[in-house]
């Protein structure tokens, strides 16, 4: 007799909602097979009326909208920009496509997101000594939002612009304001893992007309406005699909929804896993409303007696998904010798951290599994 396996739990799998056919079929009874057009234009109002942000450019990546906002603050060789050394690689990566120079900043333990008291010290620091960086990317992570207020407030004082990686956090607030309207530009994801999906995109918001517009020639081949083709500037090819921001529009629809079964998700880890001894989930921070696109804890090894390393093994055993917390991006060998501002809350939550299956159409069953597993090593 055979057995036949439980169905993989993975950690955050892109759902579908049932009506990206009919946008998508809409798309293309239009003949707009390019990277523009009217799903293209319609995709990028709902996502910018929704943020409260007046514009929206589409992109085939979050990682192309970060890159582009670098371009479009003028960032380049010579200039350091400061992030989040807890984040994901592609946030420093577009520092390093445009020649600049990462600065790693420590997390807050309040939040797991940028340090505001490390990052105000570190600039006023910087001020003295004619080191101020010309830009800096604040993540909100895992669906949080950093405490953008005296984070921003330090900024201005020097000068320093401010991009917000909000790839994570789409549908989460700062004191009642949008995940994507607390900088001067903001950058989504798209990307299969995110809480919503178009298989693959992004886009860039802002706050000033000016820098979009600047994006959107450069996402366009930087091609210019004349007849024949003339080129001031190296371009990208970076837009986005009319026919995936059909798809985008069908998953946006659904944001709402998506927010409350996540932080569903969460709140259920937390009553059947919240009593066991070294236990810790990542705390929501009093100043917002996170989204939870990630349920991630830290497990204290000698007070539960398994590492969040045997976790995983122990889920992956039983063919469920979980992953260690981003790895610090002053610990990854490409980004070796770059300054960081501390690093040991980051190096702690990076040890001791998990992040458990949390897609949005994760069922109560198939949680149960994922509990059960954890419990057992009790
Ligand atoms: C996913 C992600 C990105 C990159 O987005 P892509 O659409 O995959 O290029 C950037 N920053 C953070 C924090 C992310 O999680």
């Amino acid at each position: 007799m055979t057995v036949s396996p439980s169905p993989r739990i993975y950690l955050s799998p892109p759902e579908l909602t049932g009506r990206e056919l009919a946008l998508l079929g809409e798309a293309v009874a239009s003949g707009w097979i390019a990277p523009l057009g009217p799903q293209v234009d319609a995709f990028e109002a709902e996502v910018a009326h929704r943020l409260d942000m007046p514009h929206a450019l589409a992109l085939s990546s979050g990682t192309a909208a970060l890159h582009l906002a670098l371009l479009a603050l003028g960032v380049g060789p010579g200039d350091t920009v400061w992030t989040s050394t807890l984040t994901f690689a592609a946030t420093a990566n577009a520092i390093a496509y445009v020649g600049a120079t990462p600065v790693f900043v420590d997390s807050d333990p309040a939040s797991w997101n940028l340090d505001p008291g490390l990052v105000a010290d570190g600039l006023d620091r910087a001020a003295r000594t004619g080191a101020l960086p010309r830009a800096l990317i604040g993540v909100d992570l895992y669906g949080q939002c950093a405490d953008w207020e005296p984070i921003a407030r330090a900024c201005r004082r020097h000068g320093v612009a401010i991009i917000e990686d909000a790839a994570e956090a789409l549908g989460a607030s700062y004191r009642s304001r949008p995940a994507g309207s607390l900088g001067d530009l903001a950058v989504l994801s798209f990307n299969g893992n995110k809480i919503i999906t178009t298989s693959g995109g992004g886009m860039l918001l802002g706050a000033a007309r000016s820098a979009i517009d600047r994006a959107r020639h450069l996402a366009t081949q930087a091609r210019e406005p004349v007849r024949h083709y003339e080129h001031r500037d190296i371009g990208y090819n970076y837009r986005l699909s009319n026919l995936l921001a059909a798809v985008g529009r069908a998953q946006l629809a659904d944001l709402d929804r998506r927010i409350a079964a996540r932080r569903a998700i969460r709140a259920r880890y937390r009553e059947a896993l919240g009593d066991l001894p070294g236990w810790s989930f990542m705390p929501e921070a009093g100043y917002g409303r996170a989204t939870f696109w990630l349920t991630t804890a830290t497990i204290d090894p000698a007070v539960f007696g398994a590492s969040r390393d045997e976790v995983i093994d122990r889920l992956a055993a039983e063919n469920i998904e979980a992953r260690p917390v981003w790895k610090p991006l002053h610990l990854q060998p490409v980004f070796a010798g770059a300054p960081v501002l501390r690093g040991e809350i980051a190096e702690g939550l990076f040890r001791d951290g998990i992040c458990l299956p949390s897609g949005s159409g994760l069922t109560p069953p198939a949680q149960d599994r994922v509990i059960e597993i954890v419990r057992k090593r009790s």
